[in-house]
């Protein structure tokens, strides 16, 4: 099925939908035509669309009758708060008796792929009984505008943009949590939204694919925020806490399945990435997830 045939069909319903992927995704869809004729994408919160929640997913698949589904809605969090509250990341993909779309796919990042394995044995069997077609992707460390930018929670790049701001304003040194030198590959919010749509419109598979940059762009955090201390103009001390955790050394993710799909992808250099990110953080600090 071409795409054009394809959109004739869509009606997509995000949850998550104001979330740091959600927002993204709506931004892509919405402003840089991601949206194609007869299209009818929704974007509804956690609030308003909370799949743990029986009676709930049953009125708004009544009210949409989505043929697609992005389930986004998560907790979301970064190291320090896996550490507080690991049992509540897990994720638990409901289905119901009422009409499910043809189409659903979750979004997990790599902690989580344990359960997106346990979630994924289930799709297979869906999609051999029911045809019906559930899919995760998998992406490496996402940040950008709308991220949680929390001290304690947030993921590192945006609690650490947070903390910058912080210290450039109060004349304080930015503390960095661990010694600096784990890797991890970043991958931007717009890009991930970008991948999404093509996983939507061309991703077959049942199984699950990996997005992320290339492995040879797996980088020390102490390099990002280096970066960040750019991008924020910040001109104080940088000091590194070692008495907190470093977690994985590196969590290195392949991109090779994404590179034959999609061999000219092009994704946003993680200094612009995190230029962006920041400005966006000032300029909207008011409402800011901290
Ligand atoms: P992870 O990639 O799943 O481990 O999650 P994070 O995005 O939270 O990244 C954690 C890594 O960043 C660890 O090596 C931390 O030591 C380091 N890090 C440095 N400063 C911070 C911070 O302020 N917040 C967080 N979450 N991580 C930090």
């Amino acid at each position: 099925m071409d795409s054009e045939t394809k959109a004739e069909f869509m009606r997509v319903l995000v949850t998550g939908g104001s979330g740091l992927l959600g927002k993204a995704i709506e931004q892509v869809v919405k402003q840089e035509g991601g949206c194609l004729e007869g299209e009818q994408w929704t974007f509804l919160s956690s609030k308003e669309a909370n799949l743990v929640d029986l009676q709930q997913t049953r009125a708004v698949f009544q009210k949409y009758r989505p043929t697609h589904v992005i389930h986004l809605a998560a907790k979301v969090g970064g190291l320090y708060l896996h550490m507080k509250e690991n049992l509540h990341f897990l994720v638990i993909l409901c289905s119901d008796q009422c009409k499910k779309p043809e189409w659903i796919f979750n979004c997990s990042n790599q902690n989580m792929i344990v359960c997106v394995c346990v979630d994924f044995t289930d799709y297979r069997g869906y999609f051999a009984q029911h045809g019906r077609r559930y899919t995760a992707v998998i992406p490496t460390n996402v940040y950008g505008p709308y991220d949680n930018f929390n001290f304690e929670n947030g993921h590192v790049l945006s609690a650490l943009m947070h903390k910058t701001y912080a210290a450039k304003k109060e004349g304080t040194p930015l503390q960095v949590w661990g010694s600096g030198t784990p890797r991890r590959q970043f991958i931007y919010s717009l890009d991930v939204a970008r991948l999404f749509l093509w996983v939507l419109r061309e991703y077959d598979e049942i199984d699950p694919i990996i997005l992320s940059v290339g492995e040879e762009e797996e980088l020390p955090i102490k390099d990002a925020v280096e970066m960040i201390a750019d991008a924020l103009d910040f001109k104080g001390q940088i000091v590194f806490d070692t008495s907190k955790s470093d977690g994985q050394i590196k969590k290195t993710a392949s991109n090779t399945k994404l590179r034959r799909y999609l061999p000219d992808f092009t994704f946003t250099p993680l200094s612009e990435g995190i230029k962006k990110t920041c400005d966006w953080f000032v300029h909207n600090y008011d409402i800011a997830r901290t």
